[in-house]
């Protein structure tokens, strides 16, 4: 018979504050407060499971208990260490608030509290999931936190710190514990494999953190598991058909099919991965993550540094990121994560994946529509030569509008100088001049030109009041009145007609695409839903057609 197997997770629990895996932080202050005899009467440590927050309180303990101690390097040897990491201190409790709610072992902590410890140096209360515990046991325990005798430190670990009482909360000295980094864990999980003389690839080791989302103990029970299994030579597949991943290479195949505007290859890559068994829905998690760390490196070297990728992975992605702009990383990051939303709920999750990659793809190769402007802009500027100050490009002819600029503003009627603004803003744009079909200038605020207009058409009035057009209406008025205005919209009673009229049009369907198409300058219709965009108006417009000349471009989709 051959010595019991020991779970990894069990054999490398950490027995020494420098043996604790990517907690740093919290590493580093416990030493001080131990260096400088600062010690709080009760500490709470916060983060998700399997990091390490049970074991840093054990490692605490023994610091504090050691015969050493209180010392940063417990021994380890000496009774004290020896009986805390096996659990049979007698002045170390360790409670679980989940198993039992505490209830039995809080009273017998309110009794034996005021005695003094029997061999360590402190009393040390270990409660785990503190938040579990009942409310009998949260409050004896809380009247012995309010005046703790001396000898008696209290650490406390949860998950859910917004479930433990503030009143326990305020009592404690906090450490929130993260998620341990991918090179880490990575890092970790060698050392492991190569201690227990396993064969295991960089990139099973990768597949193994990605699975693990940062958990140490999860990784470690991933890796008894693949012991089990496979024996002492494991391969990514083995990995990624344990958590059914996608292959790190199958994720970087479509990451490039996106870059490359690919819709073939990234469709076959889901189909494969689909027929494969493999979890969709995973996929689009992971095919998330990337996109974040691409966006992340879009940004710079700079924010390179906090990138939490193995190690084997960064230059592929460099590669990727050089490629792309942040733009372009940041819509397709917006199709990723609505559809993120929808896959959970989807009867089809290959559909939902498709559509996130074809809408994806289409966005990446979209251009923004302030881009477009800004550019032809630029080009107007380059090719034509300006226009005198008197005469505004466009400027209109029809009845409206005065012919000699200079004329006085008293001869002009206020609902013929705003008409004459909607027709030349139709010159530029006729999309946003039928949104001002109906609405009427209502008069001076000063300088302001209050317009007063349906309260039904609230989101048409969103898109109009964009700032570009704004621009165009004033600029008008400003050439016509010699002076400097501008124009407030607001909803009018007066105006309101049968919904359904006028401006029917088919309403572009609201998406969380790119959102640089939105009205810069908001009005007070901040919360209206999608502004209805006739698809054929827009493709008409002739600032548009323009655009997609210069662009080469088609119209994907409208967005408000
Ligand atoms: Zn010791």
């Amino acid at each position: 018979m051959g010595k019991q197997y020991q779970v990894l997770a069990r054999k490398w629990r950490p027995q020494r504050f420098d043996e604790v895996v990517g907690q740093d932080h919290v590493i580093t202050t416990l030493k001080n407060a131990i260096e400088q005899n600062r010690l709080a009467h009760a500490y709470l440590f916060v983060g998700p499971r399997g990091v390490g927050k049970t074991s840093t309180a054990r490692i605490f303990a023994k610091a504090l208990n050691c015969v050493k101690g209180p010392t940063v390097t417990p021994c380890g040897t000496c009774d004290n260490c020896v009986e805390i990491a096996e659990g049979r201190s007698l002045d170390v409790l360790e409670i679980d608030g989940a198993s039992n709610r505490g209830i039995d072992e809080v009273r017998e902590l309110r009794d034996t509290v005021r005695y003094a410890p029997s061999r360590g140096r402190f009393k040390i209360y270990i409660i785990d999931e503190v938040h579990m515990l009942t409310k009998e046991a949260f409050n004896a325990l809380l009247k012995t936190l309010e005046e703790p005798p001396p000898h008696v430190k209290f650490f406390f670990a949860t998950t859910e710190p917004h479930k433990v009482l503030p009143t326990i909360l305020s009592r404690c000295q906090r450490f929130d514990l993260r998620r341990i980094p991918t090179p880490a864990m990575i890092q970790h999980l060698r050392k492991i494999a190569k201690a227990e003389k396993i064969q295991i690839s960089d990139a099973a080791l990768a597949a193994i953190a990605r699975g693990a989302e940062g958990g140490l103990r999860d990784a470690e029970s991933t890796l008894d598991q693949l012991i089990a299994f496979c024996g002492d030579r494991i391969e990514e597949t083995d990995v990624l058909s344990m958590f059914g991943l996608a292959a790190q290479d199958q994720l970087t195949g479509l990451v490039d099919a996106l870059i490359e505007g690919d819709v073939v290859r990234a469709l076959r890559v889901v189909r494969d991965l689909d027929e494969a068994g493999k979890d969709l829905q995973r996929l689009l998690a992971d095919l998330l993550d990337y996109w974040r760390h691409l966006l992340v490196l879009s940004l710079g070297e700079a924010a390179a540094s906090e990138l939490d990728v193995a190690d084997s992975m960064l230059e592929t992605m460099r590669r990727q990121a050089q490629r792309l702009d942040t733009d372009t990383v940041l819509r397709v990051l917006d199709v990723l994560s609505a559809a993120e939303n929808r896959i959970r709920y989807a009867l089809s999750k290959r559909l939902v994946l498709e559509i996130a990659l074809i809408k994806a793809i289409k966005s990446r190769q979209a251009v923004g529509l302030d881009a477009v402007i800004r550019r032809l802009t630029e080009l107007k500027t380059l090719g034509a030569a300006p226009a005198p100050a008197s005469t505004p490009v466009g400027q209109p002819t029809g009845r409206s509008a005065p012919t000699d600029a200079a004329k006085p503003n008293a001869e002009i009627s206020l609902e013929d100088l705003w008409a004459g603004a909607v027709e030349h803003l139709g010159k530029v744009t006729p999309l946003a001049k039928s949104c001002l079909v109906g609405t009427k200038p209502l008069g001076w605020s000063g300088a302001i030109l209050r317009v007063g207009f349906d309260p039904e058409f609230a989101d048409r009035m969103e898109f109009v009041m964009h700032a570009r057009n704004l621009e165009v209406l004033t600029a008008f008025l400003r050439e016509r009145l010699r002076r400097d205005v501008s124009i407030k919209f607001e909803p009018c009673d007066e105006l309101r007609q049968a919904p359904g009229t006028t401006h029917e049009s088919p309403s572009a369907a609201p998406s969380a695409l790119a959102a640089e198409a939105r009205p810069a300058a908001r009005g007070p219709a901040n919360t209206v839903a999608a502004a209805p965009v006739n698809m054929d108006e827009f493709r008409n417009d002739p600032m548009i057609k323009k655009a997609l000349e210069i662009f080469k471009g088609s119209i994907v989709e409208v967005r408000k």
